[in-house]
């Protein structure tokens, strides 16, 4: 078929919950092109670097094509029947708690809707969670606790409509930069003010009025702060309090909260008279609330101003939780988590379980939540997990303490990964491995932080024999002995069945209830158009709580008592500084996609580790030296930037690197495994651990054409356009420079030109084949100085003299590359703003392109034309 004559389909990108519309279409050659789509309500055309670069990641080079089971390829019906034996047997011996599936925000709901349909309602277990519940799971619990239901009150538009917007625990310019980017929009538009909470200094705060460096844990006190300050200033809405309960008791607690912020009685002053004085205040909050072992107090604390002021569910103004992954809210929605039913249903409560139970004619349905994920870990670990399926996800990099999960994976009886690859590091544990389909070539639909149902659309072909996960689970419920229950044909019927049930729940009078789209047929579900939910006979989408109806039994939201609580583990003098992890601009989770795009790696090529210049003097480490970084749970490799971003006492690592990427840099297995007790969501951002600098031998940097099998005590590998490169690092020196390089990149015929100066403990080798640089080498006792972004262009050419490591006189160096979608370096923006008197991002686009595209790069822009102005002040 002649692809290229196929129109643009609609889908949704798959990265993170802003739910971006794309227009995909195939290239004829394997391929896609990507766009931003200008209809969608979630981006209207604009995309950010990774979704820009979605068109690199769909190679076909790394993915799985045929089921395996014990590393030998197999047929479908060999290893679903051997999926569907083993997980009967366990459950006929053990009980159906002995098996779990741990899934992931990444599943579309269709997938979702069978898994949990499959786990709950006829294995007759809920041990069922999503690695959703490490990105959101407080957010869950605090909107449970406040409203009844888990209802995301407002819509984006709330975002072109504020005055004020506040940044909690959130840096939306990296992790969900065309929100930020519309917020920008309504700054210019409207003279929104921003304000930016958080511990570091952020490519957020660079549009921001205000930055509140507040202390770890520090978010409760604060929001306390802020409603006394409510209270205090006659601020409270009366009128709107007749629709809740908990005031009282709210603002006692609040009084009495002496805890820490870190900031000073000036900074929360003004914080408060600003918040205060603008009755348009969006709220947003993300990972740095929620990812704590007190998230929900702090969800709550948050939605407690919101409800004492009446700000929530009206234009411009309201709590705004901002999803990490592209359907976290779709997981939520049918009962992804151990701890719900479906629809919104609570699995404590007889009726729900009776209704759910009726309609899918299910033999079983479990009384009590199932293990959350963290639990759920442990129980594979102590053998009472005796069957594991993973959809998904990589928990054996992404769980904290994460060398002791890939241990329990690696002891479990019996261990089924699907996914795109095998090249991960929990498939590379699995019994059985099922080749799944990939994002552009399934079908289904996503929910985004708004509410918004968007279709995902398949344009290119499945390699191999992959499947869609809903497929390989329905044939696992029929092996199973459900043929009924799991006939299904296709993911419309599946959402039809899902649409209908949740009509079931808006009769329980519960918020999630698409029931008007229950009577869809396959080509009005294929022709869907972005849909915000409820969407019933009588009402579609809209905002919640305006009118002052919750869905508590008396119709009253709750004001909760909250009081600061510290992170589980303090500061000591074994572990004297507190390590906050979290994303960097241009990758996604574990790399098993993004990784893959050249333009994406270039930005941040290495795991690193933010730390206070003073912190840095004092431990003797410089830029660019390596730290080893270590907790009572593990230890790390990491390189070294030295920035005031974080503060004193603080450190900052990204999550994104693997065993595949820097076994080094497998960050979450220094994060210890303490949970917030309502919401069983994982304290990722506030570990306790020690620093010291790496006592390397030697440093080295390389770059290939061709695989690096790296084996040094530190490596970190990242794809480039023509290959690989990689950081190296050892302890003890090699004996034999070339030797070693023929090793590194298994070439072990070609020719060999190498600078060795022995004395000064450094080498270059260059590796040519046919004459083409094939590979080259660069070792030194010290981190190694070349130009790695120019070096990273020449494998597979034939050029000559990259043993200098930089390029010819007249090639300027770009610099590190900081617009990723046009490929522009740093010292390329620096010396077009010194030389050519550019004053503003815009101008820099216009006479350099970079940040004109995506404009994820245009905080770092505006700091780099910041930074300019100071020097110039100074001189
Ligand atoms: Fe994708 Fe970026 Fe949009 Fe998130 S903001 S959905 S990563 S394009």
């Amino acid at each position: 078929m002649d692809r290229t004559a196929l129109p643009e389909a609609r889908s949704t990108c798959p990265y993170c919950g802003v739910g971006c519309g794309v227009l995909l279409r195939p290239d004829g050659a394997g391929g896609v092109i990507v766009r931003g789509d200008p209809e969608h309500p979630a981006n209207f055309g604009r995309l950010c670097s990774k979704g820009s670069a979605l068109g690199e990641t769909v190679g076909l080079g790394h993915r799985l094509r045929a089921p395996m089971v014990g590393g030998v390829e197999t047929g479908w019906d060999a290893a679903l029947q051997l999926v569907a034996d083993r997980f009967a047997a366990s459950i006929a011996e053990h009980g159906p708690d002995s098996v779990a599936f741990y899934v992931s925000g990444q599943l579309l709901t269709e997938d979702y809707y069978v898994a949990n349909k499959l786990m709950k309602g006829f294995i007759g277990s809920a041990n069922i969670d999503t690695n959703s519940r490490l990105c959101m799971a407080s957010s869950v619990a605090g909107h449970r606790r406040a409203f009844g239901t888990d209802t995301v009150p407002g819509t984006y538009e709330d975002l072109d409509e504020a005055d004020l917007v506040v940044l909690v625990g959130s840096n939306l310019a990296w992790c969900h930069p065309v929100l930020h980017q519309r917020v920008m929009a309504t700054k210019v538009a409207r003279g929104t003010k921003v304000v930016v909470i958080d511990p570091r200094r952020t490519a957020s705060c660079d549009g921001a009025e205000m930055h509140l460096a507040i202390a770890p844990g520090g978010d409760v006190a604060l929001f306390n702060r802020l409603l006394g300050a409510i209270h205090e200033g006659g601020a409270v809405d009366k009128r709107f309090l007749h629709n809740t309960t908990g005031f009282e008791d709210a603002l006692r607690a609040a009084m009495n909260d002496g805890g820490e912020t870190g900031l000073s009685e000036a900074e929360i002053a003004a914080f408060c008279r600003l918040w205060i004085g603008t009755e348009r205040v969006v709220t947003i909050y993300s990972q740095g609330v929620n990812q704590s072992t007190s998230g929900t107090d702090k969800v709550n604390a948050i939605l407690n101003c919101h409800l004492a002021t009446g700000r929530i569910g009206r234009p411009g103004m309201g709590p705004f939780s901002v999803t990490g992954q592209p359907n976290a809210m779709g997981g939520r929605e049918v009962g992804g988590l151990a701890n719900m039913l479906a629809c919104h249903l609570d699995l404590e409560n007889a009726d729900h379980r009776a209704a759910v139970r009726g309609f899918w004619q299910a033999p079983a349905m479990p009384d009590a939540p199932g293990l959350k994920a963290v639990d759920m870990f442990r129980a594979v670990g102590d053998g009472r997990i005796k069957a594991l399926w993973v959809i998904h996800t990589n928990p054996a990099v992404s769980m904290p303490e994460a060398d002791t999960v890939r241990a329990a994976i690696a002891g479990c009886d019996f261990v089924v990964v699907s996914d795109v690859t095998g090249a991960t590091d929990t498939a590379r544990l699995a019994h059985v491995l099922l080749p799944a389909t990939a994002w552009a070539e399934k079908d289904g639909t996503v929910t985004n932080s708004d509410r918004t149902i968007s279709r995902q659309r398949a344009v290119l072909p499945a390699p191999g024999v992959a499947r869609p996960d809903w497929a390989m689970l329905a044939e696992v419920g029929r092996r199973m002995g459900w043929p009924a229950a799991f006939d299904y044909a296709g993911p419309a019927e599946i959402f039809r069945e899902y649409a209908a049930l949740s009509g079931i729940a808006g009769r329980f009078g519960r918020d999630f209830d698409i029931s008007g789209l229950s009577g869809l047929d396959d080509a009005e579900y294929d022709a869907l158009s972005p849909t915000r939910w409820p969407v019933t006979a009588t009402r579609e989408g809209g905002r919640f709580f305006g009118d002052g109806a919750f869905f508590h039994g008396d119709g009253k939201a709750r004001l909760m008592p909250v009081a600061t609580r510290a992170p589980a583990a303090a500061p000591s003098a074994t572990y004297p500084f507190r390590l906050n992890t979290g994303r960097v601009r241009d990758q996604w989770h574990t790399m098993t996609r993004t990784g893959l795009s050249a333009k994406l790696s270039a930005h941040l090529a290495e795991p690193f580790l933010d730390i206070h210049p003073t912190d840095a003097a004092r431990l003797g480490l410089a830029a660019a030296d390596l730290a080893e970084v270590e907790s009572a749970h593990g230890r790390a490799i990491l390189r070294v930037r030295v920035t005031d971003a974080v503060q004193r006492g603080q450190l900052f690592a990204p999550i994104h690197w693997t065993g595949e990427t820097a076994p080094s840099g497998r960050i979450d297995a220094l994060v210890a495994a303490a949970t917030d007790p309502v919401s069983g969501q994982p304290e990722s951002k506030a570990s306790v651990v020690a620093v010291r600098r790496m006592q390397a031998a030697w440093y080295g940097f390389a770059v290939s054409a061709g695989p690096i099998r790296a084996a040094s005590a530190y490596w970190a590998l990242a794809t480039t356009r023509g290959g690989f490169r990689a950081e190296l690092a050892g302890y003890a020196v090699p004996q034999d420079w070339e030797a070693e390089a023929r090793r590194l990149f298994d070439l072990p015929q070609a020719d060999v030109t190498m600078l060795e100066d022995a004395a000064r403990g450094t080498a270059r080798i260059a590796m040519m084949q046919g004459g083409r640089l094939m590979a080259a080498l660069f070792v030194a006792p010290r981190p190694v100085a070349v130009m790695r972004d120019y070096l990273a262009t020449l494998p597979g050419t034939a050029a000559q003299g990259a043993l200098t490591g930089r390029p010819p006189a007249d090639m300027p160096d770009p610099g590190p590359v900081l617009c990723a979608c046009f490929g522009i370096g740093i010292n390329t923006i620096v010396t077009g703003i010194e030389t050519r008197g550019l004053m503003s991002v815009e101008a820099v686009g216009a006479a350099l392109d970079a940040g004109t595209n995506c404009g994820s790069c245009r905080p770092e822009i505006a700091a780099l034309l910041a930074r300019a102005t100071q020097r110039e002040a100074a001189e």
